[in-house]
């Protein structure tokens, strides 16, 4: 047998079938470790840890020990939470130790199947597991962390109030849970930090993503950022969202809607000078007035309260237009979200400077080892392929999926459309069917809502909002006669049970830790009314046509798990009923549809789905539905009447596909911008490695920091020299001023630099410079290396952060100059790379103007800060400038350059006392 790294390795670049046909000898492996595994004591069990980690320091691999490994966590988790894994969940095991992306639908086990890569894993580094919010990461912590420890490993819980000082021991354990925004927000504060000791994070070895392609596709276009308040702009904003409404759609600009970008017209452009009195709406001073009025435009035009925003409690919150969640934390960038608050005559918020970001694909590529796992993953392939370099294995169901995916039906108007829902739900639930209506906004959802009051249905509405109490509420969605209104976000995660969930129920009204007799009680007998319930939800099929559709998806199932179909093995046990999903929109892309519809039918239960459409729905509306409403007036089909067929439902998968294409180049385009971010991030967080200021305890290396300075003091002596004698021709240089900027940062300024040949020119100031540090060095000893560090930190973050506005502005100008036809991204690159170096140039004088400046002295101060180095106050021009060395270096960085040594008198003051300077030190 060929070894087991080859077997995996050879994974790639095969279609969905040949993958799986190679996953099954390595299963069939882990179940030829079963018996003896079972065989073993509790203590023996445990021991294998140890045993693995010492195999595979003596050579062996995680590859090698995989069977083994997934065949003792396999074990522990049915000796530890009573679960053993399925085939199928073993598969998809191997899958994510192969650091590729898992497709298991809805209900399929994906907590319990990451356990075993996730131990394997840990083994050889450190394992993060990412969920999409707070209260699932605990959940999963929770059920899963016994199988760990029975194995003898540490598991962690990171949530967003997790104090830094255990984050720092969350990111020590060998597995962690958490979210992605906190793993990336730890990761954004760990490179803002003055010394080591006060980073969280750890290495990034190995992640396991659930859900993945939330988290990489519908969550890519949001990045996490780290922000500060600028100043106020308030009445700009006003100003323009007040002249905006003088502006006609089709007349002064025009619109495109699909792509969401307006242009203003010739009208348009003559309006705008002559309002905003410019000679010329072209001239530069005009972009940012021009900037400002299209997006005041964009506000009033793309905009629309309740739909892509709610107002509440005078804030502007962002409805995810993906899931219909809110989003309270969010703000739209580039001035957008202000020009929406003036818009509703609201407060406005004060810009936020940009300290750090990253988006969340740029987070998971750092990973060594990225893996992920989702139901819904197939329809995006091309792009974790080729963003990610992703492969999506589909892992068959353990059980046959034999849900009824029903044609949509299609409404002129949506008030026809509501309607019908509403006798849909109403003849289900005489059924005694539960009932899921999947919606993409909150508005649809409240609509609904009150149509089903009026009818005296009781029914309960779900926006992704409070994912504790949704997830409970999604897990009794499974209930006989239950109705559950959901956007889609809303409880993912949660298994919906026909019956209900026992356990959950019995939760709501005992705490497990503290009345455990009393809640298993109670899980027993919710058990025992669950199974009567499923019963009754579940009826024997006799629908002939339902049954052939019912076997053939069976037949497929078995050729997937490679067994024999019998159909006589399977007729009399098939059901029907069960939950019905009802999709009350399609959604933009495909994914999201699959996501909702696969809520039903999960273990081999029986249910169906069904998609309500009308032509005022936005994706008819957009991609061909005049066509439609053509036809649908010619048929003479009246309101409340629908039309239904096989090729109208395909021709709006086909309407979706494009969209998924085109929000895929939306993607991939955002990304390469983003990418040019990452690289000056990734050199800048590299640089500020180097000067991070030494730990109690820890012995820095002076000297490389020594070599470090004086190749910048040579540098920046060339660009003195660069700056004051251009060229070769003594006649255009400036020894004068070349002179007084010398004298700024030498003891011994030279009296007269006369002309001599360029390259000794150079020498001379080199020369001059690399001997001011060393007196500098030594006047300051011991105490110059710890001040050169603070220094470097704070003028390299203060820079990369002004930089990061300059990029931003640099952006959204770009998007206004690609009218002339050049390529913005290669433009953006361009400016982007110009910038940096110029930044980092900048950063270098600032910090060297500042240690090189004779006058410069340090003083030692009695304060000590916990556990941190021993604090120095800095002086400069008479004491302006002092600071403490540690964390607060980095917070309190003052707004002027270091290197100046002057601080305004209302400015605040560099201490960072928060205090305005001339009430502080400048007194
Ligand atoms: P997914 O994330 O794939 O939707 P979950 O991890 O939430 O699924 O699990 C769904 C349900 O399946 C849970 O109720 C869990 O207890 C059950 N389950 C998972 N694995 C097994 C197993 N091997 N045996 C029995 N039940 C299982
Ligand atoms: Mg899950």
């Amino acid at each position: 047998m060929p070894s087991l790294r080859r077997g995996i390795e050879f994974l790639f670049g095969q279609t969905n079938e040949q993958r799986l046909r190679k996953l099954l000898p390595i299963v069939e492996e882990v179940n030829g470790w079963a018996e003896r595994v079972a065989r073993l004591s509790d203590p023996e069990l445990r021991a294998k840890t140890d045993e693995f980690r010492a195999r595979l320091s003596s050579g062996e691999t995680a590859d090698d020990l995989l069977p083994e490994a997934f065949a003792c966590v396999r074990e522990a988790a049915a000796r530890t939470i009573g679960l053993r894994p399925f085939d199928v969940q073993v598969m998809g095991a191997i899958v994510l130790h192969g650091r590729r992306i898992a497709e298991m639908k809805t209900g399929e086990g994906k907590t319990l199947v990451a356990t075993m890569p996730a131990y394997l894993n840990a083994l050889v580094g450190k394992v993060h597991i990412v969920t999409v919010n707070d209260y699932l990461a605990r959940r999963d912590r929770n059920w899963m962390g016994p199988v760990y420890e029975f194995m003898g490993l540490a598991v962690g819980l990171l949530q967003e109030d997790t104090p830094p000082d255990e984050r720092r021991a969350a990111y020590a354990c060998d597995v962690l849970y958490g979210t992605n925004a906190q793993f990336g927000f730890d990761y954004l504060r760990d490179h803002m930090v003055a010394s080591r000791s006060q980073m969280v994070q750890g290495p990034l070895d190995y992640a396991i993503v659930d859900e993945i392609d939330n988290i990489l596709i519908d969550e890519a276009r949001t990045p996490l950022i780290i922000s500060g308040p600028t100043a106020d702009t308030a009445r700009q904003y006003r100003e323009f969202a007040r002249l905006a409404k003088l502006f006609k759609p089709g007349e002064d600009f025009e619109v495109n809607e699909e792509q969401r970008r307006l242009s203003l017209t010739e009208a348009g452009w003559a309006k705008a000078e002559q309002i905003l009195k410019f000679d010329n709406i072209a001239d530069p001073r005009a972009t940012t007035a021009r900037y400002h009025l299209e997006t005041a435009l964009r506000a009033r035009t793309f905009f629309h309260r309740d739909q892509q925003y709610i107002v509440k409690d005078g804030r502007v919150i962002i409805v995810d237009e993906f899931t219909g969640r809110l989003m309270p934390d969010r703000r739209y960038s580039g001035g957008l979200h202000q020009a929406i608050e003036a818009k509703e005559n609201l407060p406005i918020q004060r810009e936020n400077q940009t300290l750090a970001q990253i988006t969340l694909q740029h987070y998971f590529r750092l990973y060594r080892g990225l893996a992920g796992m989702t139901g819904t993953a197939k329809t995006e392939e091309e792009e974790f392929k080729q963003i990610y370099g992703l492969d999506v294995v589909q892992i068959p169901t353990n059980r046959p999926l034999i849900r009824e995916a029903l044609p949509d039906v299609i409404y002129r108007t949506k008030k026809g459309k509501f309607e019908a829902v509403a006798d849909e739900v109403e003849r289900l639930h005489k059924e005694g069917r539960p009932v899921l209506i999947g919606t993409t906004s909150i508005e649809d959802s409240e609509d609904l809502s009150r149509l089903l009051k009026k009818r005296g249905l009781s029914h309960q509405v779900l926006n992704a909002k409070y994912h504790e109490k949704e997830a409970h509420i999604i897990a009794q969605a499974g209930r006989a006669g239950a109705i559950t209104i959901a956007t889609n976000m809303a409880g993912r995660g949660t298994d919906i049970v026909l019956g209900g969930n026992p356990e959950s129920r019995a939760r709501a009204e005992a705490d497990p830790e503290a009345e455990p007799e009393r809640f298993r009680e109670l899980v027993e007998r919710y058990r025992a009314e669950a199974e009567a319930e499923r019963e009754r939800i579940v009826t024997d099929a006799h629908d002939p046509a339902y049954l052939k559709a019912a076997l053939a998806r069976i037949r497929e199932w078995c050729a997937e798990v490679g067994r024999p179909f019998r159909p006589e093995e399977w007729e009399g046990g098939i059901k029907r009923g069960g939950l019905a999903v009802l999709g009350f929109q399609r959604h933009e892309a495909r994914r999201i549809d699959d996501q909702l519809a696969g809520r039903a039918g999960r273990q081999g239960d029986p249910g169906s789905s069904q998609f309500f459409l009308s032509l005022e729905d936005d994706l008819l509306r957009i991609f061909g539905g005049e066509r439609l409403a053509t036809l649908m007036a010619k048929l003479g089909v009246k309101e409340g009447e629908a039309i239904t067929h096989d090729l109208l439902t395909r021709s709006i998968r086909r309407a979706q596909k494009r969209v998924e294409e085109r929000n895929f180049e939306i993607r991939k385009r955002l990304l390469e911008y983003d990418e040019i971010m990452a690289k000056q991030r990734e050199a800048v967080y590299a640089l500020r490695e180097r000067f991070l200021l030494p730990d109690p305890g820890e012995t820095p290396d002076d000297e490389a920091l020594r070599a470090h300075l004086r190749e910048m003091v040579t540098e920046y002596g060339e660009i003195l020299v660069d700056r004051f004698a251009p060229g070769p021709s003594p006649e255009a240089w400036d020894l004068r001023a070349l002179e007084r900027e010398l004298g700024q940062v030498c003891a011994d300024p030279p009296r007269d630099l006369s002309p001599r040949r360029r390259e000794e020119l150079g020498e001379a100031v080199g020369d001059l410079l690399r001997s001011q540090l060393d007196q500098q060095w030594t006047r300051l000893a011991p105490h110059f290396p710890m001040v050169a560090r603070i220094v470097l930190l704070r003028t390299m973050d203060e820079n990369w952060r002004q930089h990061l506005l300059e990029l931003d502005e640099v952006r959204e100008g770009i998007g206004l100059r690609a009218y002339g036809g050049t390529d913005p991204l290669v433009e953006f690159k361009r400016e982007a790379h110009r910038l940096f170096q110029e930044m980092v140039l900048r950063a270098e004088e600032e910090a060297l103007r500042f240690l090189l400046n004779p006058r410069l002295s340090v003083r030692a101060e009695p304060a000590g800060g916990r556990g941190a180095p021993p604090p120095v106050a800095l002086a400069q021009s008479g004491g302006s400038t002092s600071t403490t060395a540690g964390r607060d270096v980095v917070r309190s960085a003052p707004r002027r350059p270091a290197g100046e040594g002057k601080v305004g008198r209302n400015d605040p003051c560099p201490c960072g006392s928060g205090k305005k300077y001339k009430h502080c030190h400048g007194r």
